[in-house]
């Protein structure tokens, strides 16, 4: 049995507290706010519906271990998570499919004469190959003009770099459809906890062996009195940024509470190519609650505040393997363990953290 100290308690946090509290071990967390959950953090509003305070968050996941791992802590909706963007002044179904394109040019085509169709577009298009950036990825796959509608003015809005900048890596998270599938994930499991995050994560650190302390930064030093700590925070902070400062973006979150039943057609409505915010959150459409009035939230990217996002570009990811070797020293000591999206600076969705934490947690 071994104390174990966990700095911070968003997902990776309370998922690594669980296991290992249930394999036996005596865990502490330590969280800077005043609450737990990290980023998936959501609250009720007096209007009777739920705000995710950190943005959109869909659970989905292809493995059914992560699903009954985080089903054994709370009920989910079932919600298959659809995305309208708009652009050339309409709202168009995206990622992109066989109807986005068939809207766009005014055409109609078979799902066996989309690749065709792309190709053409593709033929016509300056790029790499094999696409090392952003761009080139988008580009290769559907030409400039649809990435110009619905990728360019976005990704500079959200990254405040040139896509040229940004790894192929992003690009791999959005498809590219020739069918007419306008879902945002195709995962086997998707849905949204029903009593919402906060009560899952509060369910997943109720264990007699997990103590929680909000308010309560992680400092070098605090694992002393302990036999291993589990990081969850930014990897570049743990070191005193000694290597250079890695870039984390954050978002301003504009909550309104509107005085009327529907703003929008669909949970999510990107806007590309208008406007400083990216994208327009409706919460009803995801959690199902019901009110006369509904709660959006407007996102407009940014440098300072909370951090959400890791940046995959040149520079950080070198930064990052920097970071990383020191990192990989600690943990081969058997004394620290690097943990999620910020410690391991990875662009990680909900259900990689539960992996990563299941398999950690394996080893420990
Ligand atoms: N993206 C885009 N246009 C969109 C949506 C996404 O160009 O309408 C790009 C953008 O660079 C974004 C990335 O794809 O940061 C990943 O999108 P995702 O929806 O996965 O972002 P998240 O939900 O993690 O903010």
């Amino acid at each position: 049995m071994k104390k174990i100290l966990v700095a911070g308690a968003g997902l990776a946090g309370c998922t690594a507290a669980r296991l290992l509290a249930e394999q036996g071990h005596q865990l502490t967390i330590y969280e800077a706010r005043e609450h737990i959950g990290g980023n998936i953090y959501d609250e009720k509003q007096p209007s009777g519906i739920t705000r995710q305070v950190y943005g959109p968050h869909i659970f989905h996941t292809r493995q059914q271990e992560i699903w009954q791992f985080v089903t054994r802590f709370t009920k989910m909706r079932p919600f298959q998570h659809r995305v309208l963007s708009y652009t050339q002044g309409q709202l168009y179904p995206f990622p992109i499919n066989r109807d986005t394109i068939c809207q766009l040019y005014g055409i109609s085509l078979a799902n066996d004469e989309v690749p065709a169709f792309l190709e053409k577009e593709v033929k016509k298009a300056q790029f790499d190959l094999p696409a090392k950036n952003f761009r080139d990825a988008i580009v290769s796959q559907v030409g400039e003009y649809l990435y110009h509608c619905f990728f360019e003015n976005y990704t500079a809005k959200q990254w405040q770099r040139d896509p040229s900048e940004l790894s192929a890596e992003v690009a791999g998270r959005i498809p590219v459809r020739a069918n007419r599938d306008d879902r945002y994930f195709t995962d086997r499991y998707q849905g949204i906890p029903l009593p919402g995050y906060t009560a899952m994560c509060e369910k997943m650190l109720d264990h007699p062996q997990i103590e929680v302390c909000c308010k309560r930064p992680y400092k070098k030093g605090d694992e002393q009195d302990f036999d291993l700590l589990i990081y969850t925070g930014r990897l570049d902070d743990f070191f005193d940024r000694d290597e250079g400062e890695l870039s984390y973006r954050s978002v301003h979150f504009d909550f309104q509470t509107l005085d009327e039943k529907e703003y929008q057609p669909a949970a999510v409505v990107n806007y590309p190519n208008d406007y400083d915010f990216t994208r327009i959150t409706e919460f009803k459409h995801m959690t199902g609650e019901h009110s006369s009035q509904t709660e959006i939230c407007l996102e407009y990217p940014s440098a300072e505040g909370v951090p959400c996002y890791v940046v995959l570009n040149r520079e950080n990811l070198a930064l990052r393997e920097r970071y990383q070797a020191k990192a990989k020293a600690l943990e081969h000591a058997e004394k620290v363990i690097f943990l999620g999206r910020l410690a391991e600076y990875k662009y990680y969705n909900m259900d990689q953290v539960i992996a990563r934490a299941m398999e950690v947690c394996a080893q420990i």
